[in-house]
């Protein structure tokens, strides 16, 4: 069978992969202790799924408009002024199958082949693949440890060309947690505000920020930027509403036509109990987010010192999200190293550390290589104490047995 040029040049999620293997292993009766998933392990709050099960009963079950009803596409409105202090109309406003779709849905209507797309690196998994199935170039800047993940306007200036499309700011990150503040992103504006591009701001994180961190969007410092911007957000990270499968994106309402016209020939609308549900999500008691992030931070505190604990392994302190995203290319000099690479002969040293971690530690973590960079791996901490203390202290074990 010959597939399409189109699909030959996406790869599998590393992460979704990570996460089967674990369950693979798991359902064998091989207890191994899952951190790849990006997912909070809260369950979705009580009045949210409440707001589902009354939309179930009161036949609310059929086709919605495709770009959404607009009972939430007002609550996201609602939410933006509230939170984010962002004035949009309706018809600036979309509601996609997930935050992933919302991205899809924008790259595959404003991406032609041969157009670049900036994506600071480390970055989400998705991020590529998708610019490479739209048939675009990914541009990558590359950052690390030393600069907090943050990219620096210079690096944007040098990056942006004839061909670049849109630039992605995702703040705060997932994999590093790294985040923004307002006066980094003011820099990037000056960079960025004479430039005919599109600002990609993913800001699926947003609320999951910790030692008092106060978000910001880009679109907030002119007109001008808020013009070129579209914010990409959703209710699966901040309401551990994962499976419900509801994102948004609000800008330009040209951009958000065609994006709809696009849905409407292939998803159609997102499932409509789930809207419903995100309409209580976003307008509802917000007070339930509280609990999951005291406990974020708990478990980020934990793992960040867990790690940098461990030989080889240096760890930056996250400012949001919840993953920890440590370096590890100390442990590639360690004398012990050699058995685990002529062991694993994965072509990327980071596969080769998670594969030993799989089997010596039975834990999952994911390869940095994934997210653009192999001298690291991403430990999702969204999961619950006791796993997050058990699975360091056999990543410990396993490494020290390296030393
Ligand atoms: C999880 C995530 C999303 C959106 O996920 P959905 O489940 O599709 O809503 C978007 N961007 C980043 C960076 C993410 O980690």
């Amino acid at each position: 069978m010959k597939f399409s040029d189109r699909i030959q040049r996406v790869k599998p999620s590393p992460t979704l992969a990570v996460t089967a293997m674990a369950a693979q292993l798991q359902s064998q009766g091989i207890d191994v202790i899952g951190f790849g998933s990006g997912e909070p392990d809260f369950d979705t709050p009580q009045n949210i799924k409440e707001a589902a099960i009354k939309a179930i009963n009161s036949g609310k079950t059929k086709y919605t408009p495709s770009g959404g009803i607009p009972e939430l596409k007002e609550a996201v409105v609602k939410k933006f002024k509230r939170d984010n202090n962002l004035e949009y109309q309706l018809s600036e406003v979309i509601i996609n199958c997930g935050g992933k779709h919302s991205f899809y849905n924008l790259i595959q209507v404003i991406i032609d082949d041969g157009d670049e797309v900036i994506i600071p690196s480390p970055y989400w998994v998705s991020y590529p693949d998708m610019v490479l199935l739209a048939g675009g170039k990914p541009v990558f800047i590359e950052t690390d440890i030393s600069t907090g993940f943050k990219i620096k306007p210079q690096q944007l200036e040098q990056k942006i060309t004839s061909k670049t499309k849109a630039v992605v700011i995702n703040s705060p990150s997932n994999p590093t947690g790294a985040a923004y503040t307002r006066h980094e992103l003011e820099e990037l504006a000056r960079v960025l505000e004479d430039k005919d591009l599109i600002i990609i701001s993913d800001d699926i994180y947003e609320t999951i920020v910790y030692d008092g961190f106060k978000f910001f969007n880009i679109a907030n410092i002119s007109e001008k930027i808020k013009e070129k911007t579209i914010v990409l957000n959703g209710v699966s990270k901040t309401y551990a509403m994962t499976g419900w499968r509801i994102g948004y994106a609000a800008g330009n309402s040209d951009i958000i036509k065609k994006m709809d016209i696009l849905q409407g020939q292939s998803t159609s609308n997102p499932t409509t109990i789930s809207q419903w549900a995100a309409v209580e999500a976003l307008s509802g008691d917000q007070s339930v987010l509280d609990h999951m992030l005291v406990a974020f931070d708990r478990r980020r505190n934990f793992v960040v010192d867990g790690l940098n604990n461990i030989p080889g392994l240096k760890c930056y302190k996250p400012e949001g999200a919840f993953y920890a995203f440590p370096d590890c290319s100390e442990v590639y000099k360690l004398k012990g190293w050699s058995k685990v690479s002529e062991k694993y002969k994965d072509d990327y040293k980071s596969s080769s550390l998670c594969a030993y971690l799989m089997e010596e530690a039975r834990t999952a973590v994911v390869p940095g290589i994934g997210f653009g960079n192999d001298n690291y791996f991403r430990i999702s901490f969204a999961t619950s104490d006791e796993k997050l203390k058990e699975g360091l202290k056999r990543i410990k074990e396993a490494i020290e047995k390296l030393v």
